[in-house]
């Protein structure tokens, strides 16, 4: 073990958790991922969650009283304040109700600290990620689905009871079609990942493109027709970006940030997503706005809740000495 504290970090997909040591730089030591849906969640999430800790723990000769806390990044909503999961967007059989905080610090005898995935990458890209040295920022996540965390002066905006930040959800199209959340026209039924590759399939089937049958219908996919100068695909990115610059510049506009950060695979493609995006939220901003705000890709990848989470844990600890 090095010197200084050490945090357990534990970031629970829907298919796996990752657990981790993190020091108080927000340097991860250790990492391991293990799979929480073997048995299509028969047995709980937690349950397997708490098994693969000890687990871990034991196998990097770990104990509980060489830990400072431990910091939790979940899927779902989560109720940040009793650190129990109160949502299951994804229904996940046997996850919600389940008491992460209460089971974990009874477990571990440790302070524990848990808040929803999304709210946790962003804080992992402000700790020591693109966001660094930066203040207000809005972090948006493009993959299967659009998450995102909202930071205000250094702290992430968690609302009443830990669920602020569902950026997917705001409303872009009052006629649209049904979203997973049950309202219509959802951000997120429109900019998502999953919503490109629909848009694509769409136009397909009614023969504006031809797709042969080698071709899976992905992300890199759908890139690589554009950049190969496709004129239909770069359409239907043009009108996919466009939609989720609408949900940034409403944001923008309510909360003035400096730096908006774009996670998710597609974020890595620069020229024909970052920089037309960029282009189109300026735009559509008033010009008072857009004049010290930037926006680029999210640097932490897939380790950026893990990160994040242990943050949180530092962040309330702090809280609770300073009182
Ligand atoms: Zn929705």
């Amino acid at each position: 073990m090095s010197n200084g504290k050490t945090y357990l970090g534990v970031d629970i997909g829907g298919t796996s958790v990752k657990l981790g040591l993190v020091d108080e730089q927000g340097v991860i030591r250790y990492s391991e991922a293990y799979d929480v849906a073997f048995d299509r969640y028969e047995t709980p999430i937690l349950k397997t969650v708490l098994k693969s800790m000890k687990l871990f723990l034991a196998e990097h000769e770990v104990t509980e009283q060489e830990l400072a806390g431990i910091g939790v990044s979940a899927t779902g909503g989560i109720d940040t304040v009793n650190g129990v999961v109160i949502g299951s967007a994804g229904h996940i059989q046997n996850w919600e109700g389940s008491r992460i905080k209460d089971e974990m610090e009874k477990t571990f005898h440790l302070p524990t600290a848990v808040l929803n995935d999304a709210n946790a990458a962003a804080l992992g890209e402000m700790w020591i990620g693109a966001a660094a040295d930066h203040r207000n920022v809005i972090v948006m996540t493009v993959g299967t689905g659009v998450g995102g965390g909202i930071i205000v002066d250094s702290k992430i905006l968690l609302g009443a009871n830990g669920l602020a930040g569902e950026i997917g959800h705001i409303v872009i199209n009052n006629d649209g079609e049904l979203c997973s959340c049950g309202n219509h026209g959802c951000l997120e039924h429109y900019g998502s990942t999953a919503a490109l590759i629909r848009r694509v399939r769409d136009a397909a089937s009614c023969g504006k493109i031809i797709l042969s049958e080698e071709h899976e219908v992905n992300g890199r996919f759908i890139f690589s027709e554009a950049k190969k100068g496709n004129v239909v695909m770069l359409e239907l990115l043009d009108s996919w970006i466009d939609d989720i610059a609408s949900g940034l510049v409403g944001l923008v506009h309510i909360f003035n940030p400096e730096l908006i950060l774009i996670g998710g695979g597609v974020s890595a493609q620069k020229e024909l997503f970052i920089d037309r995006l960029r282009e189109k939220v300026m735009a559509g901003c008033m010009p008072h706005f857009s004049k010290y705000l930037e926006l680029k890709a999210a640097e932490l990848g897939n380790d950026a809740g893990l990160i994040g989470a242990v943050y949180y844990c530092i962040q309330q600890n702090d809280l609770v000495c300073d009182k």
